[in-house]
């Protein structure tokens, strides 16, 4: 079977984690702190914490902005569960805003049709390392006094107007899952321009310790600490962090693989009637963490039926991107007219892309999407 996603692991991950291990030092640590630093540098914002998910990182964005009961978080439904869920953790309700058909992204034009007066926050996702529009958002949200947060879970590589996806972000949530590009098993982080905000997250992340714990290991003299407030355990682990120093050393090539594997798919496809390729936008470039066709009517077999020819022939696609206002965890909750975001859930599938993708599994895909279209395998 050719799976859809892969993540690209070996000996210098395993040698990595087993350093920590021996080290004695498993819990956070040393490993945490260099990651943050290094990984802060390479999507160049000022401050990184290390969490124990994206889902964390969105959780604590929230938090950090102070969002409760009342308070409106604007959301695209057609997004991982994740991104609503974070509203929701903090009291607040996620208001879903549809996405532009092109990029699968929310745009001022979608976010603009579901302000009301009680929007407190706007989370733009980059899906599928598909990097968003954000300087419109940014100058919406500020006009309105609104806070922009950027889940960046998949988007690590991909970039916005030549800097890295995130670049003076002030709140950025990112994953380190095994679906995206760069994996520590589990695990986030969470980005920031704010000093104050990344001294708070480090403290919430930690139980709301006034010394995280790898100070205190460190001091000569006894310390006792105190919890400033009522905190969360997201702390991430030095084994984790270590895989993830390796992993963002590899970080370049897994981006350039995938784009060149995305353009093959891209010249290969092309001109199949009924089938569209997502391509970079105007604005920067994706890292294709998910690489998405959408099917119209025009194109012979459903997305359902082609998933289903796909898995005949060894090949395991995935239908597109969630819609969240559609899972039962969301039965009832109102919503206005999101006709993009369920056309896309219906009708875009997902092809295996990961960096040890062979060039030959890549023909058998295109192979099999094209005799499925009533075309001869190769072009
Ligand atoms: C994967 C994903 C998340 C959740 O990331 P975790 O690290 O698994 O918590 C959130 N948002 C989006 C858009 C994602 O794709």
């Amino acid at each position: 079977m050719i799976p859809v996603m892969k993540p690209w692991l070996g000996e210098e991950e395993a040698t990595a984690a087993a350093d920590a291990v021996r080290s004695g030092w498993v819990a956070q640590g040393p490993r945490v702190a260099e990651f943050e630093r290094r990984f802060g540098e390479r999507v160049a914002a000022p401050h990184a914490v290390a969490v124990s998910s994206c889902t964390s990182a969105l959780h604590l964005s929230l938090h950090l902005l102070g969002l409760g009961p009342g308070d409106e978080v604007v959301v695209p439904s057609f997004s991982f569960i994740a991104t609503a869920n974070c509203a929701v953790y903090v009291g607040a309700t996620p208001v879903f805003a549809d996405v532009e058909a092109e990029d699968g992204n929310v745009s001022r034009r979608t976010v603009e049709a579901v302000l009301t007066d009680r929007t407190r926050a706007v989370v733009v996702v980059h899906q599928g390392g598909m990097p968003a529009d954000v300087e419109p958002l940014q100058a919406l949200c500020q006009e309105r006094g609104i806070a922009l947060v950027e889940d960046a879970a998949c988007a690590a590589g991909s970039t916005y107007r030549g800097a890295p996806v995130g670049v003076g972000a002030e709140l950025a949530a990112w994953s380190f899952h095994p679906r995206k590009l760069l994996t520590t098993g589990e695990g986030g982080m969470l980005t920031t321009t704010d000093p104050e905000l990344a001294a708070r997250a480090r403290q919430l992340r930690e139980h709301g310790m006034s010394v995280s714990a790898a100070q205190r290991h460190r001091s000569r003299k006894p310390v006792i600490e105190s919890y400033l407030e009522v905190g969360f355990n997201f702390r991430m682990t030095d084994i984790q962090a270590a895989v993830g120093l390796v992993q963002l050393r590899k970080l370049h090539a897994m981006v350039e693989r995938r784009r060149a594997l995305a353009a093959c798919y891209q010249d290969a496809l092309a001109g199949i009637r009924g089938l569209r390729t997502v391509r970079d936008p105007e604005h920067g470039e994706s890292n294709y963490q998910s690489f998405w066709v959408e099917l119209g009517p025009e194109f012979p077999l459903t997305r359902n039926e082609l998933l289903r020819t796909l898995a005949d022939a060894g090949i395991s696609a995935r239908a597109g991107i969630m819609a969240a206002h559609r899972q039962p965890a969301y039965a009832g909750h109102p919503h206005g007219d999101l006709s993009s975001t369920e056309r896309l859930t219906d009708t875009t599938l997902i092809l295996p892309l990961y960096h040890e993708l062979s060039d030959e599994d890549q023909r058998k895909v295109v192979s099999s999407i094209r005799r499925a279209a009533g075309l001869k395998a190769a072009s």
